[in-house]
């Protein structure tokens, strides 16, 4: 079997590479297991001198890793620079607090002494997507490698190139030897390195029916599993938000990433008062985002990865205008090879068509008009997803107030869009899954948290 990289820009085949037989993936974890008996007993200081060094390589060689992900994904090269500079960062962040958030916890008791220890648990399964194909791996790699465990990644089919560079750096950044390693291998594979005795905990990002097959193996063989899934993210614009602001920040997170990310505001949810105004401003701006050549500094929105994942968004779109949904903009698909979809809008969305239940992920975006806040949250929770959600508005308390007990999300911004940040906590909740990522919280998720006792 052999898995392409085909340039979604120019549809040429970038490289064509073999999938690892069984016996080479078993090679290869049991080398990554013997690797985690030595790495588990370096200092924080050895593991963070490497991370320092990963993060050297990765601003070092940021054009030519950027250039990878642009010509197997079709991300603009601006975003492409800036994934790779914060995955540089995420390195430094975890080099720098690893040892702090991971250091013994006194606890008081009847004993002389107790505390809790945080132990690494071995090699952790990494199973990855295409969408931020350096971010989403360093942002596993980094804490894992800090806490002591080491790790292998199964990346998506179609970014092997990201796959292998990244695996050569962390070579070249001087971690030793299988600490981490990548597995050229289709989805196919992963329930059997899941059930592997010498894979001690999984974690995937992807959609979320990835994220059932691989929970449930994992439950099966009862190993420890974070999910990052899906994400339908709701936006409230409410009576008191400012405008302009609001319609500016809500197009640039739809637009990120060709409209590609788990995160991407999704759904705008806007108070009857201010409908009219804020989708004057929504669609104007959305209307100037063309798309076009990754590598043009002019271009807001790159080719889609795939032209399967481009055709699927426009059903999406085609079905929910048959049943009654209203095009503002965009909406077609543009002539040509390259897997394009032009910025999209849609009103007039109701319960029962796909745009108003699934996971847009493209540049298309939803208008709802609400005639109260109440309306206005019943349905940004009427999803099966729980990942990211944002409100506008002057009033910062109230804000807060439905950020805290209102809205179903792992993660809710006030007057500006969902971003990720190694300093905060990351993840959902519903069918956008369980566990987190990044912060103190995410790199406890893979490490032994031990109770010790001393009478
Ligand atoms: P995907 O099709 O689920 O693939 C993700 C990864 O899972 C790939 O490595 C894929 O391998 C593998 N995979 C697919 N089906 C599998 C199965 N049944 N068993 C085991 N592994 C399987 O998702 P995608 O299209 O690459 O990424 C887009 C999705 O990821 C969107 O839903 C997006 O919202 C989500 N996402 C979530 C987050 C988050 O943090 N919550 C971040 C980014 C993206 P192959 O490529 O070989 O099929």
């Amino acid at each position: 079997m052999t898995m392409q990289s085909i340039n979604p820009f120019t549809s040429q085949i970038i490289s064509e590479y073999r999938e690892y037989s069984s016996t080479e993936v078993e090679e290869i974890i049991q080398k990554v297991d013997q690797a985690f008996y030595s790495w588990k007993k370096t200092s924080f200081e050895q593991r963070a001198g490497c991370m320092k060094n990963l993060q050297a390589k990765l601003l070092e060689k940021k054009e030519e890793l950027a250039g990878i992900m642009i010509s197997e994904m079709g991300k603009v090269k601006r975003e492409a620079i800036g994934e790779i500079e914060k995955c540089a960062w995420v390195c430094s962040f975890y080099a720098e607090n690893a040892g702090s958030f991971l250091k013994n916890e006194p606890i008081k008791t009847e004993a002389s002494e107790s505390y809790i220890s945080y132990q690494p648990i071995g090699t952790v399964l990494a199973v990855m997507p295409w969408n931020f194909p350096f971010w989403q791996v360093f942002r596993f790699l980094a804490p894992a490698l800090m806490a002591g465990n080491t790790g292998v990644l199964k990346h998506a089919s179609n970014v092997s190139g990201c796959a292998l560079a990244i695996e050569q750096l962390v070579r070249e950044a001087g971690f030793p030897e299988n600490v981490f390693r990548t597995l050229l291998i289709g989805s196919s594979q992963v329930k059997n390195v899941i059930e592997n005795p010498l894979i001690k905990a999984v974690t995937l990002t992807g959609s979320t029916l990835a994220g059932k097959s691989v929970a449930s193996t994992a439950g099966s063989v009862l190993k420890k599993s974070v999910l990052e899934l899906g994400g339908s993210d709701p936006y409230l614009i409410l009576e008191d938000a400012d405008i302009e602001t609001a319609a500016r920040l809500c197009v640039t997170s739809r637009l990120l990433n060709a409209g590609q990310s788990c995160i991407g505001a999704k759904r705008f949810i806007v108070l009857q008062t201010v409908y009219e105004a804020f989708k004057a401003e929504f669609v104007r701006l959305m209307g100037e985002a063309k798309y076009g050549d990754p590598l043009d500094p002019q271009t807001a929105i790159g080719p889609l990865a795939r032209t399967d994942l481009r055709d699927e968004l426009h059903q999406q779109v085609l079905k929910s205008v048959e049943m009654g949904a209203t095009v503002l903009l965009g909406g077609y698909i543009p002539e040509g090879k390259t897997p394009f979809y032009p910025s999209t809008v849609l009103e007039n969305v109701v319960a029962g068509m796909p745009a108003y239940h699934e996971e847009l992920f493209g540049p298309v975006a939803v208008l709802f008009c609400v005639n109260s806040e109440e309306e206005a949250i019943r349905i940004a929770n009427d999803t099966v997803f729980g990942l990211g959600a944002g409100i506008f508005t002057s009033n910062v308390e109230k804000g807060k107030l439905l950020a805290e007990k209102g809205l179903e999300a792992g993660c809710v911004f006030v007057n500006d869009f969902v971003k990720s940040d190694p300093r905060l906590p990351f993840g959902g909740i519903k069918e956008s899954g369980y566990g987190r990522e990044l912060s103190a919280i995410g790199i406890r998720e893979f490490v032994n948290v031990k109770t010790v006792v001393v009478k």
